[in-house]
């Protein structure tokens, strides 16, 4: 399929999910998710209308960038090695994996400007998962107050691979949550407005809890 077929059956599904919890199309981000495919079906991407491409290893994303260049803005969303940050830094707009202080120092030192950057939660308690436990989340942004290129956006979560729809509801409830107690802290560094969940397989869920990023990759560009 065409991404700018997949990509009309996404926005119908958007705005249906929009409509279910009263919220306004526009204020749901989607960033295509480029890591299984070609640097030409990311380009497609791009001419469909899509802004915002999403890439999980710092490879993908310079190849891609390098023919690309700024027409989309770059999304780092996979766990990142801190020796890999010089490589990405001056191309990506957000960093959607910020999961340690060692990484914040790292990205604080390479940046020469903030960097918006989502702190990467993981809900479901899965030890296969990155991501700091919700009750951790306050310390740690406290914590990066002193390195000021990094810029708290907002939270992110992978959910588990699951049909349970009430389980993934719960785990997009409880990011939510803890972003508003985050956002309520009026912390100048740490705005923490955004939320950054919903994948293919669960992004109306997402979208119903309050998911102002979905990074969408098999069910809009594919997977080969
Ligand atoms: C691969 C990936 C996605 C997209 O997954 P799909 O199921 O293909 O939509 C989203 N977020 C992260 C962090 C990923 O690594």
């Amino acid at each position: 399929m065409k991404v700018s077929e997949n990509l009309k059956i996404i926005k119908e599904n958007i705005q249906t999910a929009c409509e279910r919890s009263g919220r306004l199309e526009d204020s749901v981000n989607i960033v295509a998710v480029t890591k299984y495919v070609s640097t030409e079906r990311a380009e497609e991407a791009v001419e469909a209308g899509l802004l915002h491409l999403g890439e999980n290893r710092d490879e993908g994303l310079v190849s891609k960038w390098e023919v690309l260049q700024d027409k989309p803005q770059w999304h780092f969303i996979g766990s990142l090695q801190s020796r890999k940050v010089k490589n990405i830094i001056d191309k990506v707009s957000y960093i959607h994996s910020l999961d340690r202080l060692s990484l914040a120092k790292e990205i604080h030192k390479r940046a020469d400007r903030p960097v918006s950057c989502f702190v990467q939660v993981n809900v479901s308690g899965e030890e296969s998962k990155h991501g700091i436990s919700p009750d951790e989340v306050k310390k740690f942004i406290v914590s990066l107050k002193t390195y000021f290129n990094i810029k708290v956006v907002g939270l992110m979560t992978m959910a588990p691979h699951t049909d349970d729809e009430s389980f993934l509801r719960s785990c997009f409830r409880q990011l939510k949550t803890v972003q508003e107690e985050i956002h309520a802290l009026n912390l100048p560094y740490a705005p923490c407005t955004e939320l950054s969940m919903g994948m293919s397989n669960d992004y109306m869920i997402a979208i119903e809890e309050g998911a102002t990023f979905i990074r969408i990759g098999t069910a809009l560009v594919g997977n080969d």
